[in-house]
């Protein structure tokens, strides 16, 4: 076979050769030791948890190491692509402060993000003539060939290995097309055939039944790789003839994978275990392009409880999978990322323990402490970080950070059912904007932001906006909505006695000390106890105690029985607005 000639028979419109993508894409002139990663999404309008795991590990190795984080737009599927996917995952990363150096990052135009960087194109689909330039050179050396059968011929091909019990694929006499003579396959392109693009695997099967080979001779066709999170992996060679080019010469994953991460200079391929068991096509790719492939890094999948098992997360059980549940939610950047970091590392907890207040990047990130087995994932670990680390956040930050999220996410909130309507919906006419909420009362919401947050036991309440628009709603008209009843202890006919006599005594003058000590007198004044351990000495002396008192006038004023400081809340709240509550109290008492 005139391999040369064939090349040309299948790219006539290629004239570059290899080394002029070579020359174009130049070694990188880095530190020693530095790493070059990327994140390689798909745009298929779903950026998930998985997805920022991956691209932490990877900012991590490269930032640590002085070296290269990029982003690369893997859009040769266009079938899966969905429209304004790609301006989604820009910001979703940008939102959780994923930083790149280089990539499918500039402005946009026509539907695309501008090139920064070099080492562009940064979206597959721009890099056809690379891909052919390389394929026409596999072609030219006997390493790829045309293949012209059908999809019917494939699946009559799948179906023949089913009823053989041999294995699948297209590999030793299934690959029909591997050997044809040239004149079969001229007459296939005059007859105006589209064809795909086989990778010549040199592989053999040693799985297969009639496989011949000596054990050590098996053994030969295995190989090692040490994979950057799972250590020394051992695996069969390939033996399939996979597609490189598609019908419309467009690469599948594996050979858009193996050029643009040689030619982009990528050391570290941190990507999904899912690509695991196709490592073998790759490793044999590069070898057949004389290529160095980088150390791959395969990240394990998420897992959750689900009762007593622990299953993968998934995207149509699970919405916490996807990185909008998190926006949408109002979680935190800072905790997403806190929380992320303990379970990429196991001992990043202890080095959090240790370092307070240490900013996360001066922690040693090692793909060593990685776990290669199922990552547990855990909503109610991510809502425990998440305080710590709003509770180091100053009001002034916090009241910005939901000043923005409201912005985005919470124009049309409904305070009795709880939910977040679409603004547009007239249905949502009576729903309360709360960004206007925020904005129009900066002062009230930094000293509601501010309450019990210093301090040697600092109070650690708030874990992402929407629980924290729940947990402080009481403190205006627009979001009140009374949770709690009287408590059980104090008798109906005595509450409107209690709250006129509160509204009677109440002066917002009165210090937190002075303040506690009229309830307390007015307490007793109604045959309660001052102190809760005397009527608990003796409970047939009294009606109740101070406590059951007060508890009355906190579930007037805030509709909750439990809530930080009332005297505090109170200032905040000022004298109408506590008086206000108090009498519509009393009118529904
Ligand atoms: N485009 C692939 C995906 O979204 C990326 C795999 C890789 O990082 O190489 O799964």
């Amino acid at each position: 076979m005139n391999y040369e000639k064939l090349a040309e028979l299948l790219f006539p419109h290629i004239t570059k050769t290899p080394a002029d993508w070579i020359a174009a894409f130049p070694p990188r002139v880095l530190p020693e030791g530095a790493k070059v990663t990327r994140l390689a999404p798909s745009p298929t309008g779903f950026i998930h948890l998985g997805n920022l795991y991956g691209a932490f590990t990877g900012e991590r190795l490269a930032h640590q190491s002085e070296g290269v984080f990029f982003l690369r737009i893997e859009d040769t599927d266009n079938k899966r692509e969905v429209e304004g996917a790609v301006e989604a995952v820009i910001s979703s990363l940008a939102y959780f402060n994923v930083r790149f150096d280089e990539g499918a990052l500039g402005e946009m135009k026509n539907g695309k993000a501008t090139d920064v960087g070099a080492y562009g194109p940064y979206y597959q689909s721009d890099r056809a003539e690379i891909y052919q330039t390389f394929a026409k050179q596999l072609v030219r050396e006997g390493k790829a060939y045309p293949c012209f059968a059908s999809e019917e011929e494939l699946a009559a091909m799948r179906e023949t290995q089913e009823a053989e019990k041999a294995n699948p694929g297209y590999h030793g006499k299934w690959a029909v097309w591997r050997n044809r003579p040239m004149e079969d396959i001229e007459a296939e392109l005059a007859a105006g055939k589209k064809f795909t693009l086989r990778f010549r695997s040199e592989g053999i099967d040693i799985s297969a039944a009639d496989c011949k080979l000596t054990e050590e001779e098996k053994a030969s066709h295995m190989f090692t790789v040490t994979d950057g999170i799972r250590g020394r992996l051992t695996m069969p060679e390939n033996y399939q003839d996979v597609v490189l080019l598609k019908q419309n010469g467009i690469p599948t994953y594996h050979f858009a994978h193996v050029i643009d991460d040689h030619l982009m200079g990528t050391t570290h391929v941190v990507r999904g275990e899912e690509w695991l068991s196709s490592l073998p096509i790759h490793v044999q790719i590069f070898s057949a392009l004389g290529w160095e492939p980088p150390v791959f890094c395969h990240t394990t999948v998420l897992m959750k409880m689900d009762g007593d098992t622990k299953r993968k997360l998934s995207k149509r059980k699970d919405p916490e999978l996807s990185l909008n549940y998190y926006r949408s939610e109002g979680y935190h950047p800072d905790a997403v990322r806190e929380y992320l970091l303990t379970i990429l590392n196991s001992n990043f907890e202890e080095w959090r323990i240790a370092n307070p207040d240490a900013d996360w990047e001066s922690f040693r990130f090692t793909t060593e402490k990685m776990s290669s087995s199922g990552t547990l994932f855990d909503l109610n670990k991510l809502n425990d970080v998440s305080k710590d680390v709003l509770v180091r956040k100053p009001a002034e930050e916090l009241y910005a950070f939901l000043l923005d999220w409201a912005e985005r996410y919470g124009r049309a909130y409904d305070p009795k059912t709880r939910m977040y309507c679409d603004p547009e919906d007239p249905a949502a006419a009576d729903a309360v904007d709360l960004y206007e909420l925020f904005r129009a009362n900066e002062a009230k919401m930094l000293r509601i932001l501010s309450i019990d947050r210093t301090g040697e036991k600092p109070r650690k309440d708030l874990v992402y906006a929407k629980q924290i628009v729940e947990y402080f709603s009481y403190f205006f008209d627009e979001t009140f909505v009374p949770e709690d009843t009287f408590p059980e202890e104090v008798p109906a006919e005595d509450i409107p006695e209690i709250l006129e006599g509160y509204l009677a005594r109440y002066y917002p003058e009165d210090d937190n000390s002075v303040w506690f000590d009229k309830v307390r007198s007015y307490a007793e004044h109604l045959g309660y106890a001052g102190k809760p351990k005397d009527f608990k000495k003796n409970p047939e002396l009294y009606k109740g105690h101070v406590g059951h008192v007060s508890t009355v006038i906190r579930v007037a004023v805030t509709g909750r029985r439990n809530s930080p400081d009332l005297w505090t809340i109170q200032q905040i709240m000022g004298e109408p607005l506590v008086q206000a509550r108090i009498k519509r109290a009393l009118g529904g008492a």
